[in-house]
């Protein structure tokens, strides 16, 4: 699984990090438009049936009226399609952090967002050594946090 990491000291990995997410967000937008582009076939039986159905309609009419039907229920499958909740979890690392857990003066981690878990407004963030925070991480996980 692929994550955004933030760093505030380390530009290189920072940087290689995004271009990992940029390349996970490259994935999710091909896998939406094909999706998009099958989604849009769909409207194409009810454009037929309108249009059969109001055949003695002008045939502008018509295409206005199948094109309604198809926007009040398309509408609501394209709000899903675009919705722009990522799964890719978003982590923050800090340089000399006291770590919550064990003290230790080190590297902290924290995570910041991810599905079903957000953290990105939090007053007195929680950096975790790499340890404690893999311990942090499989207990948010059997809470069904993913990351
Ligand atoms: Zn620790």
């Amino acid at each position: 699984m692929y994550s955004l990491i933030i760093t505030y000291t380390d530009n290189f990995h920072s940087h290689l990090t995004l271009v990992r997410y940029q390349t996970c967000y490259n994935k999710i937008m091909v896998k939406r438009y094909l999706f998009y582009l099958f989604r849009w076939q769909l409207s194409t039986p009810i454009l037929a049936i309108v249009l059969l159905w109001l055949s003695n309609w002008h045939v502008t009419a018509a295409t206005v009226v199948a094109n309604l039907i198809g926007g009040l229920i398309f509408f609501w499958v394209d709000k899903y399609i675009f919705k722009v909740e990522y799964k890719i979890p978003l982590w923050e690392i800090k340089n000399n952090v006291k770590c919550t857990d064990c003290g230790a003066v080190t590297r902290g981690y924290r995570l910041v967002k991810t599905k079903k878990y957000d953290r990105l407004g939090d007053k007195k963030p929680e950096f975790r050594c790499e340890t404690c925070s893999e311990n942090k991480l499989s207990n948010l996980r059997k809470k069904g946090v993913r990351a």
